[in-house]
């Protein structure tokens, strides 16, 4: 299956850089629409999404400087993978 429609939609990247603003409501009107487009086509940043809600709701609050940014970067990959199908 493919989930990801490059050019059109957010890539996945850019999601895992968005997901704390959107969490925390820091997102414009525009972006927030473009979030929750990609979020509806794509299982990866919705699976992302949710761990980053849990892991807000166990730490109170969110730290984005707390998250390995290979870890990730590893997170981002799995997920390209499964939505290429590999
Ligand atoms: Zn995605």
């Amino acid at each position: 299956m493919r989930f990801l429609r490059r050019g059109r939609d957010l890539a996945c990247r850019e999601m895992v850089e968005l997901v704390t603003d959107y969490l925390e409501g820091a997102l414009d009107a525009r972006d927030r629409e473009r979030f929750e487009r990609h979020l509806r086509g794509c299982e990866g940043c919705t699976a992302y999404l949710e761990q980053m809600r849990l892991t807000l709701r166990l730490a109170g609050r969110l730290e984005p400087e707390a998250i390995d940014p290979a870890f990730r970067d590893r997170l981002v990959e799995a997920f390209q993978g499964w939505a290429e199908g590999r």
